[in-house]
């Protein structure tokens, strides 16, 4: 079965507003449910507590079921690069939100594709959101009362790095932060010109492979551009001929650049045979089982203008587990759904990095 693959490219922000339905990554997120969005407490990173950051959104309705006619899940990451340890998940948080076709914020029909229609609808009418980052934002500047924030960190961060001029004259609309990742439009195309075949990519030499492989690395299209880390993978990969890692490669050979695999209900596409998940928990709001539903390659890692990419936070992939049933949410809007983050990193690299450093 062929599966959807995700590309990022650029596009006027105004297409990716929630108004629109956008997958996207970067900018602040278009919330699906505008009521009820997500605060700090809810995206407090397990390490250092400050707010995870959005990273990306995947709009994903399930078309046979009315009451996931709208369906959003949404990736936030912590921006501290110590937060980000190998194949733990405590700086990611994946939240789904849904709607039905009648609902209070959107027409039951589809959105004109057109700058200036209906841009009455935006989250701004219904919840006060954070200037710096676009969560729930319960406190503002005690100055002109006018901008928003959603914890002292993002408010301090933003009187030094501009606020302090704009005071009195900022608006709540305005405002673009180079705090946040730079913002793409993710596009989904079906997966059926590559039709995976294994086995016709087994018989490659495997020199091949490798200097393919090689090349990929140095165009930085694996996203892990630490020289010393390439060095030790590429060791790994001839040494170990670690065979999940080389049909990771493999499939992802003719559309190098995917960022995102769609395929609810099907498999991950691991990076490496450690660290493989085993146990998936229950949704927390009905105790049904999750299911895969997509995973994040580490292609995206190089649109993300991390400046220092070595003392960045990064992934092998992030796999994302969602409520098979995605049940309707009763005790929170935004339900909370899980990510796997595996890495490709092991601790023998580890090791030699840290002695590096
Ligand atoms: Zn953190
Ligand atoms: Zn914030
Ligand atoms: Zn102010
Ligand atoms: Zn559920």
């Amino acid at each position: 079965m062929a599966i959807d693959l995700g590309f990022v490219e650029k596009c006027e922000s105004w297409r990716l507003q929630s108004r629109f339905f956008p997958s996207k990554v970067g900018g602040k997120p278009a919330w699906l449910d505008m009521k009820n969005i997500p605060g700090k407490d809810d995206l407090e990173c397990d390490y250092c507590g400050d707010p995870c950051v959005f990273l990306c959104q995947i709009y994903a309705p399930y078309e046979e079921d009315a009451n996931t006619f709208h369906r959003i899940v949404y990736i936030f990451v912590c921006k501290n690069a110590d937060c980000c340890r190998p194949n733990q998940n405590g700086n990611l948080k994946i939240f789904r939100s849904q709607l039905n076709r009648i609902n209070d914020f959107y027409p039951a029909e589809p959105p004109v594709e057109q700058e200036d229609w209906r841009t009455d609808i935006d989250v701004l009418q219904w919840a006060k959101t954070c200037h710096v980052c676009g969560i729930l934002a319960p406190n503002h500047c005690g100055k002109c009362k006018v901008v928003n924030y959603c914890s002292r960190i993002h408010q301090v961060y933003d009187w030094k790095n501009r606020h302090k001029d704009t005071c009195g004259i900022e608006t709540a609309k305005n405002s673009d932060s180079n705090f946040l990742f730079p913002e793409y439009e993710i596009v989904i195309e079906s997966d059926d010109t590559a039709k995976e075949n294994v086995e016709e990519n087994d018989s490659k030499s495997e020199q091949e492979e490798v200097k393919k492989y090689n090349a990929m690395l140095q165009d930085g299209k694996l996203g892990i551009q630490n020289e010393n880390v390439n060095d030790d993978l590429l060791q790994m990969a001839n040494d170990e001929k670690d065979e999940t890692f080389a049909e990771f490669r493999m499939k992802i050979d003719n559309f190098p650049d995917q960022i995102l695999r769609y395929d609810r209900g099907g498999k991950v596409l691991y990076i490496s045979s450690h660290n493989q998940i085993t146990d998936i928990p229950k949704c927390q709001e009905c105790n049904g089982e999750r299911q895969f539903e997509f995973q994040i390659m580490p292609q995206l890692l190089n649109f993300l203008n991390l400046k220092d990419v070595i003392k960045s936070f990064d992934w092998g992939v992030l796999a994302v587990f969602t409520c098979k049933q995605s049940c309707i949410p009763i005790k929170s809007k935004y339900v909370r759904e899980y990510v796997w983050k595996q890495d490709i990193v092991q601790e023998e690299v580890e090791s030699r990095i840290n002695q590096n450093t």
